[in-house]
């Protein structure tokens, strides 16, 4: 069947060039045309596929000044190929404008699903998948690196980031002071001859990689907040009794409350008694 004009966003192997669906060669070979985040990186693909549809670029640098010619061709009907250098398009990689712009004008843009390192991260990690949220790269300077942790620490899900292999010492580090000692998994080089996948507590695996340097792509998985345990009576008291000293009981029973997991009407009623006591 002819293939009918539109986007179709591609995804492309990560690493190992066997992991591509037969429906995403099929459509590479009929496009008109396919474009590429580097061209000679699809070129491996295309070699490998016997693929000869042409190729052009489109990656960050130069997407501005493409897209309208390529908004222009699809409006005329013809069927564009938008591929990565690896795994799904839009994904920490070019091409949300060329589908937000092509949508916007009426035209049919179609995911041809496939890799994507998050998910394949996260499938052999080990952490909850039931709720998990992508964050991309963190940033590379320390402070705005610091908040965005500090940020993520709150999120009850699995996280999943991006992370270079010079960052990755310096990164898990952050993570561990801002998200504490909880389970993670480094998967480096999926699908690629150097494959491994490494569990351990943040604090370890901070330390692992300080000490020895980890090459390749890296995608970090970090397990959710367990939860605390029931706070006992004994524990309730004698925070409300040091919190007491300094603030009103309305406020001692909210940071109790905040800080022990525990009901607020149960530590307002405990910070009034204690409040009796020592007063
Ligand atoms: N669009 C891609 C996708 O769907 O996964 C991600 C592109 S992003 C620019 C590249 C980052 O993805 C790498 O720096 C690394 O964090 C991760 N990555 C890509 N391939 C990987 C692999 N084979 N193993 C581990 N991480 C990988």
């Amino acid at each position: 069947m002819a293939l009918e004009p539109g986007l179709y966003v591609a995804a492309t192997p990560i690493g190992n060039l066997k992991d591509v669906t037969f429906r995403v060669i099929e459509t590479l070979k009929e496009a008109d045309l396919i474009l590429c985040e580097d061209t000679r990186q699809t070129a491996k693909l295309c070699a490998a596929y016997g693929i000869k549809t042409p190729r052009a670029p489109y990656h960050e640098h130069n997407a501005e000044k493409a897209r309208p010619a390529i908004l222009a061709r699809l409006e005329n009907g013809e069927r564009v190929c938008l591929v990565s250098d690896a795994g799904t398009p839009l994904i920490s990689d070019p091409g949300y404008k060329l589908v937000r712009e092509a949508r916007d004008r009426g035209v049919r843009v179609t995911p041809l699903p496939g890799a994507s390192a998050l998910i394949a991260a996260l499938s052999a990690s080990g952490a909850p998948t039931d709720r998990f949220l992508f964050l991309g790269f963190p940033p590379a300077k320390a402070g705005a690196r610091r908040a965005f942790f500090e940020a993520a620490a709150r999120i009850e899900a699995t996280l999943v980031f991006y992370e270079s292999a010079a960052r990755l010492a310096e990164s898990l580090a952050a993570m561990a002071q801002a998200l504490g000692d909880r389970r993670a998994a480094v998967a480096r080089e999926l699908t690629k001859l150097h494959e491994e996948i490494a569990e351990d507590r943040l604090p370890a695996l901070a330390a692992r990689y300080a000490e020895t340097p980890p090459k390749g792509e890296i995608v970090v998985v970090v397990h959710p907040p367990e939860p605390a345990a029931p706070a006992e009576a004994g524990d309730v008291e004698a925070f409300l009794r040091r919190a007491l000293g300094e603030m009103s009981v309305k406020d001692a029973a909210a940071a109790a409350a905040d800080a022990l997991g525990v009901a607020r009407k149960e530590a307002y009623a405990a910070a009034l008694k204690v409040k009796e006591e020592i007063s």
